[in-house]
Parts: structure tokens; sequence; C-alpha cells
């Protein structure tokens, strides 16, 4: 059963050096053509069988949309599948974007959780990350938001980018603690080779905090989110407790959801899909009454079980004991089993994937003796 969608809202204010996600500053078409090309989306999967219990719009930067727009949005999906049992809607914010009349507006309109790209909360990872947002902004933007009285509210930061220390870490848990935030995503500054920061740093222009580096601030981070309240349930994310994002959850345990927009991805019937990733295709197609998947893969036997645990292990409450059998015993000291579930230590979260690999290789070797 189909329980999530995502939206994918693939516009924003500029490009961020380090970003690779799918958005344009400047759109090829305009963000009316593009809420039609949704709609003409929804239309191809209604006979879908779905009882969806979260909404996501994630981008790009959704909150360039206005309220009105983002109504238009939920009315055609309310129109088009059961949403009778939605519990969570989730909209992701940049700081310099809303205030408090945008956000009582799409309070009034059911969406009950609030994403804020805050990424830094120092002028130093702002310059660095080359946001374009300010300080200013970003307490503007979640003065705003609690005001609303929107109380469901994440916020995503950046940590290891060049010349942080420790200081400057610490700084961001004492401006993240003067709010009531109930979920953090901490967020390892990763470079992709097509980006702006990843090609100057593959140009020696810049070094990235060495290894033993990011093991004493991965420490700091872990032991002043708990203090200040947070409990890690995923690699990445925290949460106070029952505020853990019910959408993300759907992907780790591997359930059901569509993907709508410009590069989205979705799962259902055993097939991950994916959207194009070009915004003009992805129109035209749509004018066309075609669908804009351009990737489709079955996953199912091995394929499934791997992606099940590759999933349910970035999760604290981990896997089903029966997936020990595959641990190859070299990798055993980095494991344990809480409550009859196996998941990776916490100190060893960081080097989760290396993990990972490893035990998917195991159950390769496994299956392919069978
Ligand atoms: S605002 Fe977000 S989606 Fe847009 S470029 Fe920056 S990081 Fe990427």
């Amino acid at each position: 059963m189909i329980k999530a969608i995502y939206i994918h809202i693939p516009f924003c204010y500029y490009k961020c050096p380090y970003c690779d996600f799918l958005s344009v500053v400047e759109s090829p078409i305009s963000k009316q053509e593009y809420i039609k090309a949704l709609f003409r989306e929804f239309e191809l999967y209604k006979d879908l069988e779905a009882c969806i219990e979260t909404v996501y719009f994630g981008g790009g930067t959704p909150s360039l949309l206005s309220p009105d727009e983002i109504g238009k949005i939920l009315e055609r999906l309310y129109k088009t599948f059961d949403l009778s049992r939605v519990k969570e809607i989730t909209l992701e914010c940049n700081p310099e974007t809303y205030r408090e009349m945008e956000f009582k507006e799409i309070k009034e309109l059911g969406i009950n959780r609030i994403s804020i790209g805050v990424q830094s909360f120092t002028e130093k990872g702002l310059k660095i990350l080359g946001r374009k947002h300010t300080l200013g902004d970003t307490y503007r933007c979640l003065e705003s938001v609690f005001s609303s009285g929107l109380e469901n509210v994440n916020v995503d930061l950046i940590w290891g980018f060049p010349s942080q220390n420790e200081e400057d870490l610490y700084r961001e848990f004492e401006e993240l603690e003067k709010f009531p935030v109930k979920h953090i995503s901490t967020y390892l500054l990763t470079l992709y080779d097509d980006t702006p920061m990843g090609i100057s740093y593959k140009k020696g222009k810049f070094k990235l905090p060495e290894e033993e580096k990011i093991d004493r601030f991965h420490k700091i981070l872990s032991e002043n989110l708990k203090r200040i309240g947070f409990e890690r349930y995923e690699i990445s994310n925290w949460a106070k407790e029952g505020y853990e994002c019910k959408h993300n959850l759907v992907y780790w345990k591997m359930e059901e959801f569509l993907g709508f927009g410009v590069s989205a991805w979705g799962f259902y019937e055993n097939n991950r899909y994916g959207n194009t990733r070009n915004i003009y295709k992805y129109f035209k197609l749509l004018e066309e009454k075609k669908t804009p998947i351009e990737h489709k893969v079955q996953i199912c036997g091995l394929e499934f079980e791997k992606e099940k645990v590759m999933l349910g292990l970035r999760l604290t409450e981990g896997i089903e004991n029966k997936y020990l059998q595959f641990v190859p015993e070299y990798i055993k000291e980095f494991m344990e089993v809480k409550n009859g579930r196996l998941r990776i230590k916490e100190e060893f979260l960081l080097t989760s994937n290396e993990i990972i690999a490893e035990i998917l290789k195991n159950m390769e070797l496994t299956f392919n003796e069978v």
C-alpha cells in the first residue's frame, strides 16, 4: 500500500556551490506551468491503491511557491488520492522566504511540519557554504514560524565544512538551543565532482577537515545534541520524543511512496522509478500525457533484501536479527543486538557506509552459494 507522497519543487533563488539537488534559478517553464504538469502527473497514478499518511514538499526551495500555490497542489492531491489518514505534511523552507503571515496561511492549509535550511548558525559557515541568506534571516524565520503556531520544526545543519573549528561547532548548539526546534538533520558536508565547490576542492583550492577532526566533531555533535534533549534515530537525524520524521521513515523502512516532479523518485509494487532530470522534458512529456519516468528497476529477491539492510541499518532501531548471519566475522565488533534487533554501534555510525558495504558483499556471496 502506498503510504507517502513526495513532491519536488525545483526552483531556487540561487544555486549553492555544494548542492547537487535538481534545482534551477532560471527555469524554462513558469511555476504555474510546473504546477499544471504536476497535476497531469497525479492523474497517471490516480488508480493505484494508496492510503497516504505523509506528504513532503522538497526541493529546490518549495517556499518560493506562495501559500496559494501550495494550497492548489494540496487541493488537487486531496481530490486525486485518499488523504483521509494523512498525519504529516512537511514543507521545506529557506530562511529568506516565508514570514509569520505565510506560515499562518500554510498552517491553515494543513501543513504541520516545517523543515528550515539553516545550514549554519555562524556567519563564517554561511559564507564558506556560499549561502545567500543572513543570520538575521535565520532568526526572523525561526521566530516567525514559532509565532505562527507551527511547532513541529526541523532545522538542517551542515558540519565538517572547510576551516570549521570546535568553537564554531559549539556555537551551532548554543544558538539552536534558543529555539524549541523538534528535529535536527545534521549532514557532514559531501562534495560532488560536478558542483562548483567540488571542482574547487579537486583543484586543491581548499582542504576539508581531516578524519581525526571529523571524528572529534562527530563526538561533540552527538554529545551536544543529546545534552539539549535530542535522540538520534537515524545516522544524520535527531528528534525530540515523538517527532521523528514519519515521511523519511517510509523510505528507510522500504515502504511504498510516490514521487512527483522533475527528478523525483518513487517506490511501489517492488519498482523503484526515477523521473527525468530535465525540467523542460518533464513538462513536455506530461503535456503529451506521457510518463516522465526515465529509470525503473524491479527490486526483488536478493536486491530487495540488500536494500532493506542498507536502509534499515541507517536507523538506530536497526533491522531484524535474522540478518546477523550475513555479518562477516571481522565486522561483528562494530555491530550490536539491542531489543532483539541488529544495529551498528553508535560510535561507528560515521563509517556505516563501509560497514554496510561489507555486509552486502557477504550477502551476495552467501546467496550465490545457495
Ligand atoms: S537552496 Fe537548497 S536546493 Fe537550492 S541550491 Fe541551495 S542547497 Fe540546493
